[in-house]
């Protein structure tokens, strides 16, 4: 093996430009040459995990197998390279000082004074060198989180620094920025961006590519400017326009020919051509006809369209890999269910819908709403995925309507129910109790038995799975009878510990919850299962509407 290479993406100008599907894209690229590639989130945050960050801020916590709480691109990197990223990929620059600090307090210093510079950037170099062997990556993506000219990042940047200096032909520089079109000026500008380059410089960094993110292509003028000014052949200033589907990114950017920029730039050779697979992909997505509307309803959604999509970016991608899967493009509308607890006859809304979700959730808002928004595709045969707290309080609006267990619960929410049809275990109620919260919740990977004949078996057409979870609470298994009694299935059960994992409602055409969270395992080239029944009982709702509609 060729002696394993490093690529830094940092990004310019300002965030949520794309890094993260940069960086995922590369991989991609990379990937199709034949290459064995991993990708690590540096994160500047102190938080040791994205667990005790707010989706709305931070967007969504992404779940590894491995029981860690990480950034959304991760999930990126999951998707575009079609391969679980595990912890050791993921880092913070509270986990870096964690460790040092813990190092510190074994005596493993050996007396030293322990200082910022070296002994951080060292830590972030073990760290980034532990998951390429650890992955046996050729090539390590590394993702930096923040802007140049932070002083949260410098760090990495640091680190990145030093490995460059030791092997300069193993190390690239990837500047993904930001190029404005002030809409008085109408045209394109890059000096941001060579400013960008040039805080860089300042760090001991020289850029090897530029990825011009903007609203359009990148003409030869500014291409040639970013180039003398910023210090790179043109070729090597990349137009990354906007795309309607992130999974062109990789084409755009491969038409640019940035992988074999790349390879030539880190000494590296093409072992092979494996493309099909995405060029299919992207093909299918562009020939997609006909719809679906599916509605998203939950909470935290009043905080305009950007964060949304942050913070459900896996159940989104998820609808779009089983849609795309039947040919058909998904329309997400989201619907906050509190609208219905001021005004519940507008639940009847829902029925324009060929499909329902309720995605996963903590705390009191809009529950009531959500509980309303259950009964009423329940009652009308919408299809219906609830994910995590969507199928905790599915469960509780049966129990209500359905068992009549007016009081029926989640102790999250009234500890003090008569009902507590969710509810927790010992050892949670001690974490809850000592206010234990960060990285306590139950994450990660565990397995579960389908029962044959259910919707659930009939997706995953086979008897055990294993899925990803993170919840503290979880269905009472004291109330499993009364519930079987008015036609719920447990249709997935955790075998060691005797947990529902999956509930259906068996009169109901396609109604399912999950205790874990599919959307997490949905990949572009292998859509989930349970997304795929899903998307196949909105579209057969669909057909039956439009025939009937046609026939009226
Ligand atoms: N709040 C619920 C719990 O903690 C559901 C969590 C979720 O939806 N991710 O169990």
């Amino acid at each position: 093996m060729a002696r394993p290479k490093f690529i830094f993406v940092v990004g310019g100008v300002m965030s949520s430009v794309g890094k993260g599907i940069t960086t995922a894209s590369i991989g991609r690229i990379l990937l199709a040459k034949g290459l064995k590639v991993t990708a690590i989130k540096a994160d500047p945050y102190i938080n040791l995990d994205a667990g005790t960050m707010n989706p709305t801020e931070h967007g969504e916590v992404f779940v590894t197998e491995d029981k860690d709480e990480t950034d959304q691109d991760i999930g990126n990197y999951e998707r575009f390279l079609n391969t679980n990223i595990y912890s050791v990929n993921y880092m913070t620059t509270g986990r870096v000082y964690h460790t040092v600090i813990n190092r510190e307090r074994n005596l493993e210093y050996n007396g030293a004074c322990v200082e910022v510079v070296p002994h951080i950037p060292e830590e972030i170099i073990r760290r980034i060198k532990k998951a390429q062997r650890t992955n046996r990556a050729d090539v390590t993506i590394i993702e930096v989180g923040g802007t140049v000219g932070e002083y949260q990042n410098i760090l990495f940047l640091e680190a990145a620094r030093m490995m460059y200096t030791k092997h300069p032909e193993d190390v690239a520089f990837v500047l993904v920025s930001y190029l404005p079109i002030p809409a008085r000026v109408g045209e394109m500008k890059t000096k941001p961006t060579q400013s960008a380059a040039r805080t860089l410089n300042s760090a001991g960094i020289q850029v090897d590519f530029i990825i011009a993110r903007a609203d359009r292509e990148l003409d030869k003028k500014r291409r040639e400017k970013l180039a003398t000014f910023c210090g790179i052949p043109p070729q090597r200033a990349i137009s990354a326009p906007d795309v309607d589907v992130i999974y062109e990114v990789p084409l755009l950017l491969e038409k640019q020919k940035l992988g074999d920029q790349l390879l030539q730039r880190l000494q590296l050779r093409a072992r092979a051509s494996q493309s099909a697979d995405w060029n299919k992909l992207v093909k299918r997505i562009r020939t997609a006809t006909g719809q679906v509307n599916i509605g998203v309803v939950g909470k935290y959604f009043g905080t305009g369209d950007f964060t949304l999509a942050d913070s459900y970016i896996s159940v989104i991608e998820a609808v779009r890999h089983a849609a795309w899967t039947h040919g058909v493009k998904p329309k997400l509308t989201w619907i906050d269910a509190e609208v219905y607890e001021h005004h519940p006859q507008r639940v009847k809304e829902l029925a324009q819908f060929d499909g329902i979700i309720v995605p996963g959730g903590f705390g009191t808002r809009g529950v009531e709403g959500i509980i309303k928004a259950v009964q009423f595709v329940r009652e009308h045969g919408i299809p219906y995925l609830g994910l995590c707290y969507g199928m905790q309080l599915a469960m509780i609006e049966i129990a209500r309507h359905r068992a009549k267990l007016k009081t029926a619960h989640t102790i999250e929410i009234n500890d003090a129910t008569s009902h507590p049809i969710i509810h927790v275990n010992p050892f949670q109620q001690k974490n809850i109790r000592a206010n234990n919260y960060g990285g306590t919740m139950r994450l990660g990977a565990y397995p579960c038995s389908l029962k044959k004949g259910t919707q659930a078996y009939a997706a995953y057409r086979q008897t055990l799975i294993s899925e990803r979870h993170r919840h503290r609470y979880e269905f009472n298994n004291a109330y499993r009878p009364i519930l079987e009694k008015v036609g719920v299935v447990f249709s997935g059960i955790n075998p060691d510990q005797d947990l529902v994992e999956i509930a259906e409602y068996k009169p109901h055409p396609w109604f399912v919850g999950t205790q874990f969270h599919p959307e997490l395992k949905s990949r572009p080239l292998q859509p989930h299962p349970l997304f795929l029944g899903f998307m196949k009982a909105s579209l057969s709702r669909r057909r039956h509407h439009v025939h009937k509609l046609s026939t009226r």
